[in-house]
């Protein structure tokens, strides 16, 4: 039985386990922006406006 977290940065679901190393992050730029180090570089996106295409890409490898 997996449980799933919400990624505070995006929303979108992540499984609670070995698979997510980044959790409760999905992806290492969720990580990264939660940490601030994406505003460090000149961006200043809160989570709710990060563009879609830029966040799918790199989760679907991982998911498929
Ligand atoms: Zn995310």
């Amino acid at each position: 039985m997996s449980k799933t977290v919400k990624c505070p940065t995006c929303g979108k679901a992540v499984t609670w386990g070995p698979d997510s190393p980044l959790r409760p992050f999905c992806s290492e730029r969720c990580k990264l922006i939660d940490l601030g180090e994406w505003a460090a570089e000149g961006h200043r996106i809160p989570g709710e406006e990060i563009l879609p295409e830029e966040m799918l890409d790199p989760e679907r490898r991982h998911r498929h």
